[in-house]
């Protein structure tokens, strides 16, 4: 009773690919930002202007160097999602006269689908790259299919989903090859797996705040050559900061604070992943041992190191997740129109619709304690075992979401 009750009582956070918490010490560098240094930046009459302005300029440095980029070639926008736009819509706005193809593999963040979607309307057509059984993007299918009417190639270098990691230099290599640029959507990368853009050889990349111990609502998009000269149209019109190319008053506090995210990111990642990964490997072996009938999906080595994308064979990931209320992980599945729809990214690897309903996401991050994996271990073990008991019994798991 004592220990079931300790239990129910904890609750263990499990979502990092969802969002992670802010490091302390990014909250720390920030809050002066709110209530001393509260000045607008494009302020430069007065000093409180220019002191935020610095501010700034040494969050846009610190990204750059994260990243292996010049400051100028960093530009601030509110998260990956605008990023993802920004540097989709904007290239494609801006591009528009003989390239009118726009390529994205199957498996990217629905922002960047539904901004190449979106394209279509304006005549461009959009294709799409297939995946194989772990996540990977079909090189040749790549080779095969983009060439002299190929715009933009947009193609992610980790997935919120299953975890796998794109070989992001090869892709940009035939990319390039036929003249067409390359955007990637970095936003699970960072502070995950080492990222140079010089190396990876990108025109864009995207990144996020919030997906790597930073604040919500804060973002960069990566300009090759600067955004002076950037080949894109912006999205917001106005004021004309960050080079004409994202109007709006910069998120100053986001700013300083992300900057901070990202020289944590460099500074903790080799002795962070690895300390991740093991707890992740251990929360693995434990589960597949103890539950028959358990499946990894994914990469199993180009994967993020704190990425476990397990599917339960017979039991409905929803009526686990009801039955494990202390842990916080997620199914992947997405509500549009009012239908549940099992997530894309699973179906995109060959999952059928129901082994993807019975599939969970579970991330794996810089504050999860060894504990933490027991109390999941312990969890999942009870909640699998109970939806797998009821379903034999006529239950099919799915009563249980409402209990
Ligand atoms: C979270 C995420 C996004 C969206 O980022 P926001 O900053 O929340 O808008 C885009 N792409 C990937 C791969 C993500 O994981």
């Amino acid at each position: 009773m004592k220990r079931a009750r300790a239990a129910a009582d904890r609750r263990v956070y499990l979502d990092y690919h969802a969002s992670t918490p802010c490091d302390p010490l990014v909250v720390e560098a920030m809050l002066p930002y709110f209530v001393e240094h509260y000045a607008n930046p494009s302020s430069s009459q007065h000093r409180h202007g220019r002191d935020a302005a610095a501010a700034v300029a040494i969050g846009r440095e610190k990204l750059g160097v994260a990243i292996g980029a010049a400051s100028q070639e960093i530009v601030f926008t509110s998260g990956a999602t605008e990023s993802n736009n920004l540097a989709v819509l904007g290239f494609a706005r801006a591009n528009a006269s003989e390239r009118r193809e726009i390529v994205v593999s199957a498996i990217e963040h629905k922002c960047v689908l539904a901004a190449a979607e979106s394209l279509r309307t304006a005549g461009f057509e959009v294709l799409v790259a297939p995946v194989d059984a772990r996540g990977v993007v079909d090189l040749g299918w790549l080779i095969d299919h983009i060439g002299d009417s190929t715009a933009l190639v947009s193609i992610q270098a980790a997935n919120n989903d299953i975890g796998t990691i794109q070989a992001v230099a090869e892709i940009a290599q035939v990319v390039h090859r036929v003249g067409a640029a390359f955007h990637c959507d970095a936003a699970q990368a960072l502070g995950r797996i080492p990222i140079d853009v010089r190396d990876w050889d990108v025109d864009l990349l995207s990144l996020s705040g919030h997906k790597a111990y930073g604040p919500k609502g804060i973002g960069a998009l990566y300009i090759r050559g600067g955004a002076r000269s950037a080949p894109l149209a912006p999205l917001l019109l106005g004021g004309g900061q960050e080079s004409g190319l994202r109007s709006g008053t910069l998120n100053v506090p986001g700013i300083v604070g992300f900057g901070v995210a990202a020289d944590l990111a460099t500074n903790r990642l080799p002795q962070e992943t690895d300390r991740i990964r093991r707890m992740r490997d251990r929360l693995e072996e434990r589960l597949l041992a103890a539950l028959p009938g358990t499946s990894v999906n994914g990469d199993r080595d180009k994967r993020l190191c704190g990425n476990s994308s397990l599917t339960f064979e017979g039991a409905d990931a929803e009526a686990i997740i009801a039955n494990a209320p202390e842990l916080a992980v997620s199914t992947g599945s997405a509500c549009s129109s009012g239908a549940i729809e099992p997530s894309y990214v699973l179906q995109a690897i060959g999952l059928t619709r129901q082994q993807a309903f019975q599939t969970l996401r579970i991330g794996v991050g810089r504050f999860t304690m060894p504990d933490d994996i027991e109390c999941a271990v312990d969890g999942l073990k009870r909640a699998v075992g109970h939806v797998r008991g009821a379903s034999k019994h006529g239950g099919g798991g799915v009563a249980e979401r409402v209990a």
